[in-house]
C-alpha cells in the first residue's frame, strides 16, 4: 500500500489524480490523507469525485472515503478494462480533469477506448479541451500510444453541459520515451476567442486587444462560431505553434472582468512563456511528466525535456510519480530555462 499525504507540496487535487492513475497502472493500493488541504474548501469536491469513480469503474477498484468533502481515501484497483465509458461530472466541474485520470492506464490496456466525458471543458486551473488537443496529445501519440479527441461541445462554469469524446489506444509495442529539448522554430501564432451567449463585440474587444498587445492582425485574430446554447462563458485562448512542440495560453472571462482585463493577462503570459526558451510551458511540463515516466520505467530507457519553470505544481507531480515508478527526476538550470531528466532507479 502506497501512502500519501495530500497536504504535500502544492496539496490541490493532481496529487490525487495522479496517485490514482498510477495506483492503476501499477496495481499498487492506495491510501490518501490530507486530500487537497491546501486548498479553500478542502476533501473532494464533486469534480474529484468523479475522478475517483471514473478510475474505480475503469479499475474495479474496492474504494473507500469516496463522498463529497471527504478528505481520506483508500483505492484498491484490480484489473485495469478497456472499454466504452461514459463519465459525466455532473456539474460544471472539468471532465477534462477526468480524462487526466483515467487516460494513462487506458494508455497501457488490451484494447482502445472510447470515452464520453461531460462537465466543463473550458475550466480556470484545469486543461482545456483546445490544450489537450494541441499541446498535450500529440506527445501521448509520440509515446506510440493513441489519443484523439473531440469536442462536441463547450462547457463553461457555472451551466456546464459541455462534451467530449476521446478514442484512447494503447502502445502496441508498450510506451516509447523521448526526448523534447527544443521548440524549433514557430510555424504560427493565434489568437481565439470563445464567447458563447455573450455579445459578439466582446471577442473582438478581447481579439483587438490582444492583437495590439502582442502585434497580431489579420487572420491570427479568430472568433470561431458557437452555439448560443453552449455559454454563457468565455476563453481567450492564444496558440503558439513552434516545429516540435504547440503551446496553447488560455485566460477566462468572466462577470465584472473586462473583455480588454482577460486579453492583457492572456498577453502577460504569452509574453512571459516568450521569455524563455523551454519546450514545455508551465502546464505541459507538469502534463508530461506522468506518460514520460510510465515509458522510461517500461523501456528502462531515459528521457529529457526542457522547461520554461519550475512550478510547485510540477515538483509536487515528480514526487508523487517517484513514489509509484521506480524512475527519478533531476532538473538543473540552462540558459533561460531548466532540463528534466528522466532515468530508470535501480
Ligand atoms: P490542481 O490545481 O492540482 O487541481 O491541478 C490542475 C491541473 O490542471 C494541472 O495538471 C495543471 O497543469 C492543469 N492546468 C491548469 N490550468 C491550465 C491551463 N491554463 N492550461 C493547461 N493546463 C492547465
Amino acid at each position: 500500500m502506497i501512502e500519501l499525504d495530500g497536504s504535500h507540496g502544492e496539496g490541490g487535487g493532481q496529487i490525487l489524480r495522479t496517485a490514482l492513475a498510477l495506483s492503476m497502472c501499477t496495481g499498487q493500493a492506495l491510501r490518501i490523507a490530507n486530500i487537497r488541504a491546501k486548498r479553500a474548501k478542502p476533501g473532494l469536491m464533486r469534480q474529484h469525485l468523479a475522478c475517483v469513480k471514473a478510475a474505480g469503474q475503469v479499475s474495479a477498484a474496492a474504494v473507500t472515503g469516496a463522498e463529497l468533502g471527504s478528505q481520506s481515501l483508500v483505492f484498491t484497483p484490480g484489473a485495469v478494462k478497456a472499454g466504452d465509458y461514459d463519465f459525466a461530472v455532473g456539474s460544471a466541474g472539468s471532465c477534462t480533469l477526468v480524462l487526466q485520470t483515467v487516460l494513462p492506464p487506458l494508455m497501457l490496456a488490451d484494447a482502445p477506448s472510447t470515452l464520453r466525458l461531460s462537465g466543463g471543458t473550458h475550466n480556470p486551473m484545469a486543461p482545456p479541451f483546445h490544450f489537450l488537443a494541441r499541446s498535450f496529445a500529440p506527445f501521448v501519440r509520440r509515446c506510440g500510444a493513441g489519443l484523439d479527441l473531440k469536442l462536441q461541445r463547450l462547457g463553461f462554469y457555472p451551466a456546464g453541459g459541455g462534451v467530449i469524446e476521446a478514442l484512447v489506444s494503447p502502445a502496441a509495442e508498450g510506451l516509447q520515451p523521448f526526448d523534447l529539448t527544443e521548440r524549433g522554430a514557430l510555424r504560427e501564432a493565434f489568437a481565439e476567442s470563445l464567447a458563447p451567449a455573450l455579445p459578439r463585440s466582446v471577442a473582438l474587444r478581447e481579439l483587438q486587444a490582444v492583437g495590439q498587445a502582442l502585434g497580431w492582425s489579420g487572420d491570427q485574430l479568430r472568433a470561431p462560431g458557437v452555439r448560443q446554447d453552449e455559454g454563457p462563458g468565455n476563453a481567450l485562448m492564444a496558440t503558439l505553434a513552434y516545429e516540435h512542440v504547440t503551446e496553447v495560453v488560455t485566460s477566462f472571462g468572466e462577470k465584472g472582468i473586462s473583455a480588454e482585463q482577460v486579453a492583457a493577462q492572456l498577453a502577460r503570459e504569452v509574453k512571459a512563456h516568450e521569455q524563455s526558451n523551454g519546450a514545455a510551458g508551465v502546464h505541459l511540463a507538469d502534463q508530461l511528466a506522468l506518460p514520460l515516466a510510465l515509458a522510461v520505467a517500461a523501456s528502462g530507457r531515459p528521457a529529457r525535456y526542457s522547461i520554461t519553470e519550475m512550478t510547485e505544481h510540477t515538483r509536487t507531480n515528480f514526487g508523487v510519480i517517484a513514489r509509484f515508478l521506480p524512475v527519478s527526476f533531476d532538473v538543473r538550470p540552462a540558459e533561460r530555462h531548466l532540463v528534466v531528466e528522466l532515468n530508470r532507479r535501480g
